[in-house]
């Protein structure tokens, strides 16, 4: 088996991550689509070697789950065979690019993605693990709230621009130089200091006062972003969830065989290709308005060794509680691997029950500590202090 990521590091297919349940192993599918028979193929591969289950990740990657040492080779041999293989741990950690899933064959999204896929294969250099580019380039922009540090997008002019995360306007570029000025960019990240012992992001960068060339600076204004994804049909056509971003293989077998594409969202929802109704499988979530929706839950206990408790299990069990425009995180320990962000309630699992954030995130300090999973289901009012709260 190839070396086993440290803690700290993405994994890869690759590079795996160990977790209670085994091997995780992530697959960066190519312009963050799944052809129908790389996502059967993907679906059969969970079966085969991994305990069945699918992550999506906030990278909108997947992650087969459960994998076993003696697995884990044959499983590798088997993606490459579906073109889903970088050719070492190196190009595959900085093949970090999101693709927004509602690219059209004409608006330039597909071809900067791939050469980007391309060029980002032989360096630059030094990135942080979790330094990521996104190609957002629609009349809208659907990944301004995901995770990046380098953007191309469109201006409200509708030129190309490159635009490095945190910095306001961004440089226009013509087709043909948007991927070697965005390489330029990430050059300058490292050069002048951004990336210390494998972290940093591009915005923290600029935020601390970093000052961008004028070569990779510009005016331009990013067109404006689109309302937060929601499930339902799009003109691409249908975005499915799942529960905590997780499927079964079957549930990818099912979306396999009746979409000629899946498109991969940061989001934890699938766009299935030329879908014109919802499908309905067990496993997806189809309504917006689903509380399971409202919660977010890492694996935890068994599945993460250093959960504390079982985390979606209880998550589910309160999500009625949760009101429609709040979020309820619920983390095994404190690392926060499901969600970094703040959320209207926090659960963070402990060694004495779980301690509880309010408008906070897990580095937060909590307003309760303590509370176990049995008193939070019998008196969900505890979560926020409103006793009189039907729905909380
Ligand atoms: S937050 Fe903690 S318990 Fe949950 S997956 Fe991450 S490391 Fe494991």
């Amino acid at each position: 088996m190839s070396a086993v990521a440290i803690k700290g590091w993405c994994p890869g297919a690759l590079r795996p991550m160990r977790s209670g349940d085994g091997l995780v192993v992530r697959v960066r599918p190519h312009g963050g689509r799944l052809d129908a028979k790389q996502a059967a193929g993907i679906a059969a591969l969970a079966e085969r070697y991994g305990n069945g289950l699918i992550d999506l990740t906030s990278r909108a990657n997947l992650q087969i789950r459960g994998v076993s040492d003696q697995g884990h080779r044959p499983l590798i041999e088997e993606l490459s065979r579906l073109h889903l293989l970088d050719p070492d741990p190196e190009s595959e950690a900085r093949r970090n690019i999101l693709v927004t899933p509602f690219w059209s064959a004409s608006d330039d999204t597909c071809f900067l993605a791939a050469e980007l896929e391309q060029r980002l294969v032989m360096g630059p250099p030094g990135l942080p693990t979790k330094f990521g580019f996104a190609v957002d380039c629609g009349t809208e922009r659907a990944l301004a709230g995901a995770s990046a540090d380098i953007r191309i997008e469109r201006s409200i002019a509708g030129e190309l621009i490159v635009r490095a995360d945190g910095a306001e306007h961004g440089r226009p570029v013509a087709r043909s130089e948007a991927v070697k000025v965005a390489l330029a960019l990430a050059e300058w990240f490292v050069d002048f200091g951004g990336a210390r012992d494998g972290r940093g992001r591009m915005a923290a960068h600029i935020g601390a006062g970093a000052k961008l060339p004028d070569a990779l600076r510009g005016r331009a204004e990013p067109v404006r972003t689109i309302a937060e994804p929601r499930l339902g049909l799009y003109p691409q056509g249908a975005m499915v969830g799942a529960a905590f971003g997780q499927v079964t293989r079957a549930t990818l077998s099912y979306l396999a065989g009746c979409s000629p594409g899946l498109r991969m969202t940061p989001w934890r929802m699938i766009l299935a290709e030329e879908l014109r109704e919802m499908a309905h499988c067990e496993g997806l979530v189809t309504q917006a308005d689903d509380p399971i929706l409202r919660v977010v839950a890492c694996p935890g206990a068994p599945a993460c060794r250093e959960a504390y408790a079982d985390t979606r299990a209880l998550a589910a069990t309160l999500a009625q509680h949760i009101a429609a425009d709040e979020r309820l995180h619920v983390s095994g320990c404190a690392k926060g691997c499901a969600h970094s962000g703040r959320a209207a309630l926090t659960l963070v699992a402990a060694r004495e029950g779980f301690d509880l954030v309010r408008g906070g995130s897990t580095r937060d300090a909590p307003a309760l500590r303590g509370l176990s999973a049995g008193r939070m289901i019998a008196d969900p009012s505890v979560l926020t202090g409103r006793t009189d709260a039907a729905c909380l």
